[in-house]
């Protein structure tokens, strides 16, 4: 962990450039009560990468990212506290792999659409409607929903955990939950690899639907307009369009690259010929990654948020911290249940 002195000079530094900048001197004094907070507690700071860029960047660099990594950095750390700054299936993620650590979160209240509507009867419903299938879940689901599954899953790994489930379990048949849009973008690429697993997923023989509000906004007419305002031509060396799994379909099909928000990181990196890149996810990502690659002209163009993540603030962020408040807690039998489900998932790679 960098010391707290060392931390704001690389804060200002990472945004002396960007239009962050200006809310970063306005905010100072609450970021460096927050930094000191962190060093005489030995806190780890754990930043998604759809955080507002002065609370993503509280974390060190190697403390930011998706959930799962993140999750997983914060077993290696010896800090007694973890701050997740993201929302509340993530930090309860931290507190199922760091079950001796104190997981504090921000704001209790910071959901999600995709994981909220979708409780522990749900999977057992599922289960009893294919029996014998095994169940794997997207990690944007709460513990007792995990606790019930047979595998999770990451947007990363879904399509590789999937086939290892259905050889598992010797079933032709695999149960996908809770996204209904990643779970037809999943059913698609099986097709393509002439795959004879057939995927269950909610909508499609019932009338469940599991979403993130965020990406189902994306639209396919939208990627086009963004491609011909920003000439972002399709399959061009110097230039791409990245979506993320949980867009609709024929978004996927207008882009680039469809993946995870860590896949689309790793892809910048593999192509660093790229100078202009359009994200199709939530916003804060691509102010979140301009500094990491200077060399790419990010498109701007992007109009979704997540309400959910917007709930977590600094003010909030100092009150949790000062005051070892808003735990989160898991318990006992739900939580070995629910790392069994991520366990099987790490086992088959991410
Ligand atoms: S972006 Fe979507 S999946 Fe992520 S927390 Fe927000 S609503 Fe949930």
């Amino acid at each position: 962990m960098t010391s707290y002195n060392l931390k704001i000079m690389e804060i200002e530094k990472e945004l002396e450039d960007t239009d962050h900048y200006l809310d970063f001197k306005t905010e100072q004094v609450k970021i460096e009560k927050i930094l000191k907070l962190r060093d005489q507690k030995n806190v780890l700071i754990l930043g998604h990468n759809y955080m507002k860029p002065l609370i993503y960047h509280l974390s060190d660099k190697d403390s930011r990212g998706d959930s799962l990594a993140l999750s997983m950095y914060a077993a290696k750390s010896t800090s007694p506290i973890i701050l997740f700054d993201g929302v509340r299936f993530m930090a309860e993620t931290a507190k199922i792999l760091n079950p001796d650590k104190k997981v504090l979160i921000a704001d209790l209240n910071a959901g999600c659409s995709l994981a909220d509507p979708f409780r522990k009867q749900d999977v057992l419903e599922y289960k009893e409607k294919f029996p014998g299938a095994p169940v794997v879940t997207y990690i944007n689901s709460y513990a007792e929903v995990k606790a019930e599954s047979d595998y999770c899953c990451t947007s990363a790994n879904a399509l590789k955990v999937v086939n290892h489930a259905s050889k598992d379990f010797n079933s032709n048949k695999v149960i996908f939950l809770p996204d209904s849009l990643m779970g037809k973008n999943l059913e698609n690429e099986l097709g393509n690899l002439e795959s004879k697993i057939e995927l269950i997923y909610p909508g499609k023989y019932d009338n469940k639907f599991g979403r993130c509000e965020v990406h189902e906004k994306i639209s396919a007419e939208e990627i086009r307009r963004i491609r011909r305002q920003f000439d972002l031509k399709k399959g061009s060396s110097d230039s791409a369009v990245l979506v993320h799994l949980e867009c609709p379909p024929e978004v996927l099909a207008e882009a680039d690259y469809y993946g995870s928000t860590s896949g689309m990181a790793k892809y910048l990196l593999e192509h660093p010929n790229l100078k202009k890149v359009y994200l199709g996810t939530e916003c804060e990502m691509t102010s979140n990654l301009q500094n990491e690659f200077p060399q790419i002209d990010f498109v701007r163009a992007c109009q979704v948020f997540c309400q959910h993540m917007r709930k977590i603030t600094l003010d909030k962020i100092l009150f949790s911290l000062e005051n070892e408040v808003y735990e989160i807690n898991v318990e006992e039998n739900i939580r070995r249940k629910a790392k069994t489900s991520i366990d099987r998932m790490l086992s088959i790679g991410r």
